[in-house]
């Protein structure tokens, strides 16, 4: 097997983010939560993306890459920390955006801020999207460019090492916390950060489940499979992801980006609890997720559980919650 330190990144991120005991929260649900501030991954507003890109923008870097492209939802938190990033390390960020949803506010104020240019293209099918980026991508080159194109959410296996690389920062927290950890729990939009976490437990936390909870009605059982199937031969290790491993409940709602009653509600409610803010794209609807699954009982009394927070926060700028019931 390869180490992950065999892999070039470049560091973004301000890396070990915090984890510790959520005290009241767990109080309240008579349970062992802990969190893990991935929203606190210094850059822009923080959240898993940043893992990512200190994996991709290094593989960009070895490319030559002058110029990177990327694409994602009007308010994707990817597209605005690779804006974030690629900004820092001098290169030029061009995001391609689809065109639905919400289209002023939040994460687009802070593309500009970054100095991306934003395309937009009007429609609700991402072919059209990566169309627009191949096109975009060829007339660089063209230029005498280089550029480097991120799918959406950096959902590749180089990105997923991002996680797996998580994976081990949290198994050595739990070692200090002097925790076993038995469950993980993240949400699940493009499927790279479960899929690297899932890789990672089976690495670093054996006995420990991940589960995902999905924000969106992809089927992310075979997706992270695979994702997590391509990042095991990158990492060149004896391990098998099987579907044994893999663990979702989805929590979508009305559907992606709209804002979903019990996600609203989790929101407030880790506001209220904790001083932590979730938001009502992923990590309010992760939470909504893991609190059914705890309703359900798949969680035994005394198990020590980590919350995944993913970040997400500047869609709080951007979709309006529903009042409280
Ligand atoms: C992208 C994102 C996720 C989902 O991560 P994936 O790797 O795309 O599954 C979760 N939370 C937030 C805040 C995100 O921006």
């Amino acid at each position: 097997m390869k180490q992950i330190t065999e892999f070039e990144t470049i560091p973004l991120g301000v890396l070990p983010t915090p984890m510790y005991k959520l005290e009241n929260l767990s109080r309240e649900l008579g349970k062992n939560i802990y969190i893990k501030r991935d929203d606190m991954t210094g850059v822009g507003l923080g959240g898993n993306k940043v893992r990512k890109l200190e994996f991709l923008l290094a593989e960009a870097k070895a490319q030559g890459a002058d110029v990177i492209l990327t694409a994602g939802g009007p308010q994707s938190n990817h597209a605005m920390l690779t804006a974030a990033c690629a900004a820092r390390l001098g290169m030029e960020a061009i995001l391609i955006l689809k065109k639905r949803g919400t289209l002023t506010g939040g994460n687009l104020i802070l593309d500009g801020i970054f100095g991306a240019s934003v395309r937009m293209v009007d429609t609700d099918s991402y072919e059209d999207v990566y169309a627009e980026m191949e096109r975009l991508s060829a007339q660089l080159r063209s230029q005498g460019r280089t550029p480097y194109s991120i799918p959406v959410g950096g959902s590749v296996p180089v990105g997923c090492l991002g996680y797996v690389n998580c994976a081990r920062e949290i198994a050595n927290q739990a070692d200090e916390l002097g925790v076993r950890l038995d469950a993980v729990v993240s949400a699940v939009g493009s499927g790279g950060t479960y899929a690297g976490l899932t890789l990672g437990a089976k690495l670093f936390l054996p006995g420990t489940r991940s589960v995902g909870v999905g924000v969106c009605d992809d089927p992310f059982e075979e997706i992270s499979l695979e994702l997590m199937r391509e990042t095991a031969r990158l990492l060149d290790c004896d391990i098998q992801p099987c579907a044994e491993d893999i663990h979702i409940h989805y929590h979508t709602g009305p559907g992606y980006a709209i804002p979903s009653s019990g996600g609203c509600a989790a929101v407030r409610r880790l506001a209220r609890a904790e001083g932590i803010l979730a938001d009502p794209v992923y990590t309010g609807k992760a939470l909504a997720g893991f609190f059914e699954l705890l309703e359900q009982g798949a969680f035994d009394q005394d198990e020590d559980i980590l919350f995944v927070h993913t970040g997400g926060a500047g869609a709080l700028f951007a979709v309006d919650l529903p009042a409280e019931d």
